[in-house]
């Protein structure tokens, strides 16, 4: 059987690998010049399943509608007449009741706790590095954090994911570059873990490339005509023929399903992230935190640290916001102002491809041959190895090992 993967970012590529192993002809078509250059590439880099929960929770609106007139808040909505963005923000908000987001975040912990076996087990078979590192600290700044954290902390509980709450000394055991004992403590999750998404997609690739999967870069796919037989893929002047399509096209999804009568209620979310090389290893973080007011991550990545976060909805084309950057400065420089020269960060925005509810879509279309593997929102990486081999294991008419209720196109017919 011959598959076109569409979309070269951590899904596509993880989605080439295990079609390959599963025995399938690959072919994959990515419009950049490399692997992981769109939302793949400056992600915080965290894995943490546990903390892999949609973002229409309850209370979330209110919380949005208090961060509207302030700089350095997390979420911004850009005023825009997008009709998309209003249609979205309103299924968004049917989802932020207690009842659909613990049903949604049942949905995406399932796939990020399998994606992390998967991935684990392709670490140990192939002695993947991808500067990783063990464990996440989530940093309370006032007794008030802490008070929002607690129901996500009962819900740790409850799914048996290890966890601790620390006092603020305990965390400098923990993280020793800590400027300050002056907050109200922090949460570690020892299983959780953290690195390099497109480094490790690039190892990937490698790995695939070797066993005979065809990467075509700088292609765009447009046109695709799918009937009972075969699939067409077109890319500028050639066609592409194949048993199957794939679609992991992130946040451009939705022009190429459109054509094809399929509807899925994407909408990217730019993200922003700096990365600067650690000055004084002593004074810089050694794993992956949260910053849990402004919602900054800050991941040791090798001798750099990455510092990620920030939702913006609405206005997507425009400059990058020079207020999100300097919020992310600024959470690093509180934490760890003597980790780095901080004025020689590099910045980067990506789009994430969020769906209102949370999961993202895998799997049959209602479109013969066209399947999808797209929607992974705020934690792709996260759950790009178990949906690439859920689609390996759809396509070639196995079994996937986990129950996909909730997790297909489903819940959208
Ligand atoms: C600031 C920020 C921080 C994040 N932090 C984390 C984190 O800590 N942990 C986590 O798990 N996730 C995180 N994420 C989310 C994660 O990065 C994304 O969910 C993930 O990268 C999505 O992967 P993807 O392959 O679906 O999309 P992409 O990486 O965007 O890949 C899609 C690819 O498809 C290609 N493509 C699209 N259309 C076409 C076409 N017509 N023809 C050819 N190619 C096409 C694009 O060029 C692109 O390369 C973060 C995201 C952001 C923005």
């Amino acid at each position: 059987m011959h598959v076109v993967v569409i979309g070269a970012g951590i899904i596509g590529v993880n989605t080439a690998y295990y079609l390959n192993a599963a025995g399938c002809a690959v072919t994959v078509l990515e419009s950049n010049a490399g692997v992981a250059q769109e939302a793949s590439f400056g992600n915080a880099g965290v894995i943490a399943p546990g903390y892999a929960t949609p973002w229409a929770a309850p209370g979330m609106p209110g919380k949005i509608l208090s961060y509207l007139f302030k700089a350095d808040a997390p979420v911004r909505l850009r005023p825009s007449l997008d009709p998309k963005l209003w249609l979205w923000a309103l299924r968004w908000l049917r989802e932020c009741n207690l009842e659909r987001y613990q049903r949604n975040r049942e949905r995406m912990q399932r796939l990020a706790f399998y994606s992390r076996a998967q991935l684990h087990a392709l670490r140990e078979l192939h002695d993947l590095q991808y500067e990783q590192s063990q464990g996440y600290l989530q940093l309370f700044r006032s007794a008030r954090d802490l008070e929002l954290a607690e129901p996500g902390i009962a819900m740790l509980s409850a799914a048996n994911v290890r966890h601790r709450l620390l006092t603020a000394n305990e965390c400098r055991e923990v993280e020793p570059g800590l400027s300050t004992d002056d907050f109200a403590g922090g949460l570690h999750l020892p299983e959780d873990e953290s690195g390099n998404c497109p480094l490790f997609a690039r190892q990937i690739k490698d790995l695939a490339a070797a066993r005979g999967v065809r990467f075509c870069f700088g292609m765009k796919a447009g046109a695709i005509a799918a009937d009972a037989k075969q699939v067409q893929v077109r890319s500028g002047t050639q066609i592409l023929e194949g048993d199957a399509v794939v679609l992991a096209t992130g946040a451009a999804s939705s022009r190429l399903l459109r054509p094809l009568g399929l509807r899925v209620p994407l909408y990217p979310v730019r993200g922003y992230s700096a990365t600067v090389a650690v000055r004084e290893p002593t004074y810089a973080p050694q794993h992956a935190l949260m910053d849990e007011a402004y919602k900054v991550a800050m991941t040791r990545l090798g001798n750099r640290i990455r510092i990620a976060g920030m939702a913006e909805l609405g206005g997507h084309a425009g400059a990058p916001r020079q207020a999100a950057l300097a919020t992310l400065i600024k959470v690093a420089r509180d934490w760890f102002p003597g980790a780095a020269d901080y004025g020689r960060a590099t910045y980067w925005s990506g789009w994430r491809p969020m769906l209102p509810d949370g999961p993202p879509v895998l799997g049959a279309t209602r479109q013969a041959r066209v399947w999808v593997n797209l929607g992974h929102g705020s934690t792709g990486w996260a759950m790009a190895a178990g949906s690439a081999r859920i689609l390996a294991d759809l396509i070639t008419g196995r079994t996937p090992e986990i129950a996909l209720d909730g997790l297909t196109m489903a819940r959208y017919a």
